[in-house]
């Protein structure tokens, strides 16, 4: 059986940019807040490299987390009393709802590109291993911790707790869109989330929204829409994250190859090993990576140094649309002259095809997601929203794909010596147009 910590004589309250307030009642909560795991993620920003596009969008996954327990607790308030809630899970779901991203680490995207990490699985460790956190849920009972773990990796008996924690209308989503909205101060991701907490409801196995809630959801997902174009794939947001990739995967190359770094890099060695320890990954952090990047500024490899520096002083790679038809001849092009000129093209010549329906923006990575929005019709019947909105249906079905090409233009405006070159590129780049990367 399980034990609750109890209350705290006095409510704590943190003063949010987005919820105004989020309020802290619970001993476990504000116990699990004073973790070092949990305050590692004031050191680890939401939104990785974004803020070299959106200069704003420096917050951090330390916010977000307390912002995702905060819209849980609201939704709870909204359940509780209804016969498909047992409130025996609250404090479960709180938990749950605060610690569903603990295991991120630095630039997430990019560390799980380069060198596999999986985000979910340390999250799991975090929660299960030799942690404060573990200790403090050990309070609760034996086998808590478990729970709470299996609430967040999808397979607690309970699909109820793990809809609301994780499908395509979740209070994850509910609040890195308002968040991300407002600290990249951009508009696109506001929705109305009282009205959007009024309109669900607990149904046994999962959360519907009720009919009248439709146009609700709507503005929801046309919301989320946008800020994936706008925000998310913002294209200078995807030139940075080359960028960064490209740094980590010549740091991993030059120590595969037995090159001696002038500081040894004893944060990142077991990541290249891949002998990462839990003690290890949380020793990680963005400003652990930023040191790096500043001592690789003046590094003896030269493709090393030169993409820190760009990446420190944002001399960013440029991007152009290219026709589709002309692409591999483009590629061939620019490798042959980079190679001409000593720049090593796997590092400064990067593709990227993007195509996604506005559909899998409900699912991760693409996948259709197994967990769809179900409204619930006054029959009593449940029903997939694009079966009922012929608005939700139409971009369902409307496939958008964008192709860029990257890599670093200022470089080509000095070199006189290949003029010819430059022509014969330029040429079959006609038709595309090359775009500035200020934003
Ligand atoms: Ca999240």
């Amino acid at each position: 059986m399980y034990q609750s910590l109890g209350q705290l004589k006095e409510t704590k309250v943190f003063k949010d940019p987005v919820h105004r307030y989020i309020y802290v009642s619970d001993q476990l909560i504000w116990q699990l807040i004073g973790t070092k795991e949990f305050q590692r993620l004031r050191r680890i920003k939401q939104l990785g490299t974004s803020f070299l596009t959106f200069h704003g969008a420096e917050h951090t996954r330390f916010h977000h987390s307390l912002g995702v327990y905060e819209i849980t607790r609201q939704l709870i308030d909204v359940f509780n009393g209804r016969a498909d809630w047992d409130d025996q899970y609250r404090e479960l779901t709180l938990v749950a709802a605060l610690l569903h991203d603990v295991g991120h680490g630095p630039f997430s995207h990019a560390f799980e590109n380069v060198f596999g990490v999986d985000h979910e699985e340390w999250t799991e460790r975090i929660i299960l291993g030799d942690t404060e956190i573990k200790r403090v849920l050990d309070q609760v009972g034996e086998g808590f911790a478990e729970e709470v773990a299996s609430v967040i990796n999808k397979t607690h008996p309970n699909q109820l707790l793990v809809t609301m924690i994780s499908s395509q209308l979740d209070v994850d989503r509910m609040d890195y869109l308002l968040r991300d909205a407002h600290f990249a101060g951009v508009s696109y991701g506001k929705f109305d989330l009282e009205r959007m907490l009024r309109v669900l409801r607990p149904a046994h196995n999962q959360m519907v929204v009720k009919q009248s809630g439709m146009h609700s959801i709507e503005d929801y997902i046309m919301r989320r829409y946008q800020m994936y174009w706008q925000v998310y794939l913002h294209p200078v947001t995807r030139s940075s994250d080359y960028l960064l990739k490209a740094i980590l995967e010549r740091a991993k190359e030059l120590h595969n190859s037995g090159y001696v770094f002038d500081i040894h890099p004893i944060h990142l060695i077991p990541l290249f090993d891949q002998t990462m320890a839990l003690k290890n990954y949380l020793a990680l952090d963005e400003t652990i990576v930023y040191f790096y990047f500043q001592q690789w500024m003046d590094e003896a490899d030269g493709t090393l140094s030169d993409l820190s520096r760009r990446f420190v002083n944002r001399q960013l790679f440029k991007y152009v649309d290219y026709p589709p038809e002309k692409r591999e001849a483009i590629h061939e092009k620019l490798a042959e002259l980079f190679n001409k000129i000593g720049l090593d093209p796997a590092y400064y010549l990067l593709e990227d095809k993007l195509s996604r329906l506005p559909y899998d923006l409900y699912g991760e990575n693409g996948e259709i997601s197994k967990q769809p929005i179900m409204l619930q019709m006054k029959d009593g019947q449940k029903k997939e929203i694009s079966q009922v909105s012929p608005l939700v249906e139409a971009i369902a079905n409307s496939r958008q794909t964008d192709e860029k090409l990257f890599y670093p233009q200022e470089i080509l405006y000095d070199l006189r010596e290949f003029a010819n070159e430059k022509m014969q590129i330029d040429q079959l780049l006609l038709g595309g147009y090359a775009n500035e990367t200020s934003h």
